[in-house]
């Protein structure tokens, strides 16, 4: 794929609904004719599932009810992590936790009026952090990795969106050689893995990327990480091409879902009922509500982050920037420069606390003099987390024909091709190219 790096432009995407006119989707069609298969939730995940199962030769709906990548798939950092591999509850966060915990700007933290409804996923956290879970999850982030990267790249070609994909690698950044020491167990198991990656500092770290503050001491090149020039946009294009190529979409909020030998009927909060014949829950955080009633009681929560798009950046950025230590990325846009990221264990429901994107900026203008900070623009997103740190991908308790693809947590765009390729080999039968079991709605 060849690279282009984002252009600096002022304007940012406008997220409103998708262009209905160009949509099929409107197209009513008699209420008892089953629709083949119906996707529920229209982010990057539902999104690529459904371009994966059209080439599979499905005709697919989509139901949404905000219109096409307008949550959590809007307005994140556009990454494609490829290389990373370590689930969130590694020994290396346990160390830094209890510090992170008492900074309420920091790059985790509970409010207090979060902290009991999200107890009894922290201790299934902590669970997920043992030596034998870390090394299992580790294993199948890997095999989920390869088939990402590789769908992708065919997701991407399909969808010819090569000229929206960055092949510049990323970039981690320390300000102490312990930090760099302290990171070295991760980098060990990317090696294991077979992930290039090149420790640098002196002129090497300042020709990768110029301009950083001296309090930067080393840094870890990843060549093999890519980005997306614009997420909002990358997921708006997959959404058009599959609208192009005959996928209907119908804006509504989905209230159940009620699979029986048949068929599904899936019932929407306007009272209006559809049939399928397979159903796809891709509902990002809000997946719990529909697969509760169906017999699955998955530990799904949110990790809230928060991030600031500068229009107006005047700094010469080379690549995706990773400040591990501060728990924040930094990302070069075709709409700017986004700095951002940090975990908010706060639910659904409370109102977002942008005094956590100001800290992120704050730091970042700490790191990379010279950044100009003003004019931001301030986002919050709900990323959709396991403990374990692996998606859910599998059938329900209640019936084969409904599958459940969520729960992607920070790797959501990453690994949105590969989950609906998986998707699409359960919904066809076959014997998927990776051991699901690590990823079973019922493991927990
Ligand atoms: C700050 C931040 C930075 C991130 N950076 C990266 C990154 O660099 N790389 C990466 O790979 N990932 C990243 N992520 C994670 C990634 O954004 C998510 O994992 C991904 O967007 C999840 O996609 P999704 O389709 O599951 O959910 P969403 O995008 O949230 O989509 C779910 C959809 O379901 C719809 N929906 C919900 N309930 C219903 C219902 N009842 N009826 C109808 N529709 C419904 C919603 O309207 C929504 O459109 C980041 C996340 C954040 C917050």
């Amino acid at each position: 794929m060849p690279s282009t790096r984002g252009q600096h432009c002022a304007r940012p995407p406008e997220p409103g609904p998708f262009p209905n006119t160009m949509s099929p989707a409107r197209r009513s069609r008699p209420n008892d004719q089953a629709h083949d298969v119906i996707i529920i939730g229209a982010g990057i995940i539902g999104l690529a599932t459904a371009q994966k199962l059209q080439e599979a030769g499905r005709k697919v709906t989509l139901i949404d009810r905000k219109g096409i990548a307008l949550e959590t798939s809007t307005g994140n950092a556009g990454g494609l992590a490829f290389t990373d591999l370590m689930p969130l509850a590694t020994s290396g966060m346990w160390r830094k936790l209890p510090k992170w915990l008492m900074d309420p700007l920091g790059p985790l933290t509970i409010p207090p009026a979060y902290f009991l409804p999200i107890l009894p996923w922290l201790v299934r956290f902590m669970r997920a952090g043992l030596p034998d879970r870390i090394d299992q999850s580790i294993r199948a982030q890997a095999a989920m990795m390869k088939v990402a990267e590789a769908e992708m790249g065919k997701l991407v070609k399909a969808c010819k969106l090569q000229d929206r994909v960055m092949l510049d690698g990323s970039l981690e950044l320390y300000e102490s050689e312990a930090e760099l020491k302290a990171s070295a167990p991760g980098w060990r198991r990317r090696t294991d893995a077979g992930i290039p990656f090149e420790h640098v500092r002196g002129e090497r770290l300042a020709e990768l990327q110029p301009g950083l503050s001296p309090r930067i001491v080393a840094g870890t090149f990843t060549p093999t990480w890519q980005a997306v020039t614009e997420p909002y946009e990358f997921a708006r294009a997959i959404g058009e091409h599959v609208l192009v190529n005959g996928a209907e979409f119908i804006e509504a909020a989905v209230a159940s879902v009620k699979p029986d030998a048949e068929h599904a009927l899936i019932n929407t909060a306007d009272g209006r009922t559809f049939k399928a014949n397979q159903v796809v829950i891709a509902a990002g955080a809000w997946s719990k509500a529909l697969t509760a009633p169906l017999g699955d009681h998955v530990p799904l929560e949110t990790e809230r982050g928060y991030n600031t798009t500068l229009p107006d950046p005047q700094f010469d950025l080379r690549r995706q920037l990773i400040f591990g230590g501060h728990g924040f990325v930094v990302s070069n846009l075709s709409t700017g420069i986004r700095v951002g990221g940090a975990v908010e264990l706060g639910g659904l429901e409370l109102k977002p606390n942008f005094a956590r994107a100001d800290a992120m900026l704050k730091k970042a203008a700490l790191f990379m003099p010279g950044l100009n900070t003003t004019g931001g623009k301030q986002w919050m997103g709900f990323r959709p987390s396991l403990p374990d740190s692996l998606p859910v991908i599998g059938a329900s308790s209640a019936s084969p024909r409904v599958i459940y693809a969520f729960g992607h947590g920070h790797l959501g765009l990453t690994q949105s091709a590969g989950t609906g390729q998986l998707v699409s080999e359960l919904l066809a039968g076959q014997i998927p190219q990776i051991v699901l079991a690590p990823f079973s709605p019922q493991r927990f």
